[in-house]
C-alpha cells in the first residue's frame, strides 16, 4: 500500500541518508557563502528527501581556489603509484558500502535497488580501471639536428565537471576516476535531482583523498553549473547530461578557451534480423529500452525489426511488458520503478501525447498506470507506439522514459537510411547471429558505440562516446586519460 511504501522509505533514509549536505570544499563541508538549499524528492513517495546546500557563483569560485591550492601544495607531487592506492581505496570503500549507496541512490533517483547495485559496483570498477592504468607518463624524447626535444604529458591542474541524475553515482566515479587518475584537482557538480550519492562519495572519501583534490558543489544547472563553465580557472570541463545544455557549455566554454568533453543525448536504433530466435531478441530489445526506466543516454529507443519476425518479436515483447514488475524500487522483484521527477513524467507524458497526436498506434502502455498504490510516484507504463512516421517528434527527440518506437523493414538500405536519420548518434544494437550481417551493419550504423547481440554492456576499457550531437571525447578507456592531460613539448637547443 502507499503507506507501507512510504514507511518503508522513511526508514531506509533515515538509515542512509548522508551526514552532511553542504557542499564539499577543500575537504570540509561547508554552508554557501549566500546561504539556502533546495530539496531534492524521492520520486517513489513525493516525500522530501533532504535540502541540500544551493551553491553559487561564489562558492563554485572558492572550490576552484581550494582546488588549486590542492594541485599545487600536494596532488601534483604524488607519484603515479600514490594516486594508484587512493583510487584502489576509493573503490573498495565504494565495494563495502555497496547496499547502502544502492539505497540511497534508490531513494534519490527511483532505479530498482537491484540495478543500482550494478552502479554501485560499476562506480568501484571504474577506479579500479582507471587505477590499473595510470602509470608514470614516460613521455617521448626526439634528437633533430642540433635540438633535443621532449615531449611530455602533464595535468590541466583543475578540472570542472558537470553530471546528469541518471546514474548519480556511476557518472560520478566515469568522471572523478579518470581526472584523478591523470593527476588532477576536479570541482564536480551533480545533478539537482539526485545529488545525495555524490555528497555520502565525500563523506566517504574524506580521509582517503587529500584535502581540496576533490569538491563537490551542489546546486542548480543556471547557478552552480555555469559558473563552473565560466570560471577561466577551469582548465578542462567534462560534461554528461543534455544536448541542449551540452551546447551551451560548449560556448561557454569557448570564453576563455577551456577543453571540453560532452557526453551527450542519444536516439538509438536497435536492428533485428530474420534470423534470430524471437526469445533472444525480445529480452535484448526489453532490455535495450527499458532498463534503468529508459532515462539512458544510449537506450535502444527506436526498434527496427525485419518484417519476417516483427508479429512475434512484438508480441514478445508486449507480452514481456503485460510481466514488468512495476513498483517499489526498494523492492529486489521490482522491475521499473518512477522516474526521477514530476518534471521527467510530463516530458514523457507530452511526447506521448503528441505520439497520439502524430497517428501512433499503442501497442502497449501509454499511460500512468493507475493503481492506487503507486499514486505517489512518478511511474510511467512501458510504452510501444507502432505508425509514427519517422520524422515524429516522438521518433525525433530524446524521450529518456520506457517508450520504445517500432519500424517494419524489409530493405536494407531504406532501414540503415532511417536508422541513422536522427541528429544523435550515441549508439545502437544489431541483433543477429549472421557475423557478416552483424559486422556489416555495426559498420553502417551511425555511431560511437555498438553492440552485436547484447546491450547497455559496457566495459572498462572499450572507450564510450558519441558520434554527431551525441557528443565529444570517449570514456571508460584509456583516451579518457589523454582528456584530461595536455601535451608539453620542451625544446632544447644543443648549440
Ligand atoms: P541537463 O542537461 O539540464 O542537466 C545535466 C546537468 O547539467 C545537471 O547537473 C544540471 O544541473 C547541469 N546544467 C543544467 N543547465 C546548465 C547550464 N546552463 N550550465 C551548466 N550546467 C548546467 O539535463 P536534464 O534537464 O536533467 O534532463 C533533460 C534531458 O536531458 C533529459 O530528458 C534527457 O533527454 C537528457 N539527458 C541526457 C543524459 C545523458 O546521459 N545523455 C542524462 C540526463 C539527461
Amino acid at each position: 500500500t502507499r503507506t507501507a511504501i512510504r514507511d518503508r522509505h522513511r526508514e531506509t533514509a533515515a538509515a542512509v541518508l548522508p551526514e552532511h549536505t553542504d557542499l564539499y570544499v577543500g575537504g570540509e563541508f561547508v554552508t554557501p557563502d549566500a546561504g539556502g538549499t533546495f530539496d531534492t524528492v524521492d520520486p517513489t513517495t513525493g516525500e522530501v528527501l533532504a535540502s541540500v546546500a544551493r551553491g553559487r557563483e561564489s562558492d563554485v569560485d572558492r572550490a576552484v581556489d581550494a582546488a588549486w591550492d590542492a594541485f599545487e601544495k600536494t596532488w601534483s607531487g604524488y607519484s603515479a603509484g600514490r594516486r594508484q592506492r587512493v583510487l584502489t581505496t576509493i573503490a573498495d570503500t565504494i565495494e563495502e558500502h555497496t547496499d547502502e549507496l544502492a539505497r540511497l541512490e534508490t531513494l534519490d533517483n527511483g532505479k530498482p535497488v537491484s540495478e543500482a547495485k550494478i552502479d554501485v559496483r560499476g562506480a568501484a570498477e571504474q577506479f579500479r580501471y582507471f587505477a590499473g592504468i595510470v602509470r608514470e607518463n614516460p613521455g617521448e624524447t626526439m634528437t633533430a639536428g642540433s635540438r633535443y626535444g621532449q615531449v611530455v604529458s602533464e595535468p590541466y591542474g583543475v578540472v570542472g565537471q558537470i553530471i546528469p541524475w541518471n546514474f548519480p553515482l556511476l557518472m560520478a566515479s566515469w568522471k572523478l576516476a579518470p581526472a584523478l587518475a591523470a593527476g588532477n584537482c576536479t570541482v564536480l557538480k551533480p545533478a539537482e535531482q539526485t545529488p545525495l550519492s555524490a555528497l555520502r562519495l565525500a563523506e566517504l572519501i574524506d580521509d582517503i583523498v587529500p584535502t581540496g583534490v576533490v569538491n563537490v558543489v551542489t546546486g542548480y544547472g543556471e547557478e552552480a553549473g555555469s559558473a563552473l563553465t565560466s570560471n577561466p580557472d577551469v582548465r578542462k570541463l567534462a560534461f554528461t547530461g543534455s544536448t541542449a545544455v551540452g551546447k551551451q557549455v560548449m560556448k561557454s566554454a569557448a570564453d576563455s578557451v577551456t577543453d571540453v568533453t560532452l557526453e551527450l543525448g542519444g536516439k538509438s536504433p536497435v536492428v533485428v534480423f530474420p534470423d534470430v530466435s524471437v526469445r533472444k531478441a525480445v529480452a535484448l530489445v526489453e532490455s535495450a529500452i527499458f532498463y534503468n526506466t529508459g532515462e539512458c543516454c544510449e537506450a535502444g529507443s527506436r526498434l527496427f525489426v525485419h518484417d519476417d519476425v516483427a508479429d512475434e518479436v512484438l508480441d514478445g515483447l508486449i507480452a514481456a511488458v503485460e510481466d514488468t514488475t512495476i513498483g517499489d524500487p526498494l523492492d529486489e522483484a521490482t522491475d521499473l520503478g518512477p522516474k526521477v521527477s514530476r518534471e521527467q513524467v510530463e516530458r514523457t507524458t507530452d511526447y506521448l501525447d503528441s505520439a497520439r497526436e502524430q497517428g501512433g498506434q499503442f501497442l502497449v502502455g501509454g499511460d500512468r498506470p493507475d493503481d492506487e498504490h503507486l499514486a505517489d510516484g512518478c511511474f510511467v507504463e512501458p510504452t510501444l507506439i507502432e505508425g509514427l512516421a519517422h520524422d515524429a517528434d516522438a521518433v525525433q527527440a530524446e524521450i529518456f522514459g520506457p517508450v520504445l518506437t517500432v519500424f517494419r523493414w524489409d530493405d536494407y538500405d531504406e532501414m540503415i537510411d532511417l536508422a541513422n536519420d536522427v541528429d544523435y548518434g550515441l549508439a545502437g544494437g544489431v541483433i543477429t547471429d549472421d557475423i557478416t550481417r552483424a559486422n556489416r551493419t555495426a559498420r553502417d550504423i551511425e555511431a560511437g558505440y555498438v553492440w552485436i547481440n547484447s546491450y547497455h554492456d559496457l566495459v572498462p576499457g572499450l572507450p564510450f562516446g558519441g558520434y554527431k550531437q551525441s557528443g565529444i571525447g570517449r570514456e571508460l578507456s584509456a583516451d579518457t586519460l589523454d582528456h584530461y592531460r595536455q601535451t608539453k613539448t620542451i625544446n632544447l637547443s644543443l648549440r
